[in-house]
């Protein structure tokens, strides 16, 4: 399949890695928008939020805790961070493998742009 994210968990395209195990990836952002910002996704292709299923709870709650558990390590934890995941079109998602975005480092407004 020919999708960026993918080949990234593959070890195709090469990643700053941040947290690995057998589920899921973390990695830094090429383009980040915070001082921390860190994608994490599940090795397995799912398009976005919209196409998680019900089988997928635990995955989805491993990235959820992916995210607290390097913000955590990071330091973050107590001044605060955001996670966010854009789902479809108008969300503005440009990658169509589901991933969240753990931002950290600045102050960050809402509602969002
Ligand atoms: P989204 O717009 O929510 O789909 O987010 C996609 C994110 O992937 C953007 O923040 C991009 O900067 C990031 N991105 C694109 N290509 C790469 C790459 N090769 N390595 C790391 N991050 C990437
Ligand atoms: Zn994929």
């Amino acid at each position: 399949m020919d999708c960026l994210f993918c080949k990234i968990a593959a070890g195709e395209i090469p990643s700053q890695k941040v947290y690995e195990d057998e589920d899921v990836l973390a990695f830094s952002d090429i383009s980040p928008v915070a001082p921390l910002h860190v994608l994490i996704i599940p090795k397995k292709h799912i398009e976005s939020l919209a196409a998680l299923s019900d089988d997928d709870s635990l995955l989805a709650s491993k990235m959820l805790f992916c995210a607290r558990d390097i913000a955590r390590e990071k330091g973050f934890a107590e001044d605060g961070y955001r996670v966010v995941t854009n789902c479809g079109a108008r969300a503005g998602q440009s990658v169509k493998h589901i991933h969240l975005h753990l931002l950290a480092g600045r102050d960050f407004e809402w509602p969002p742009g």
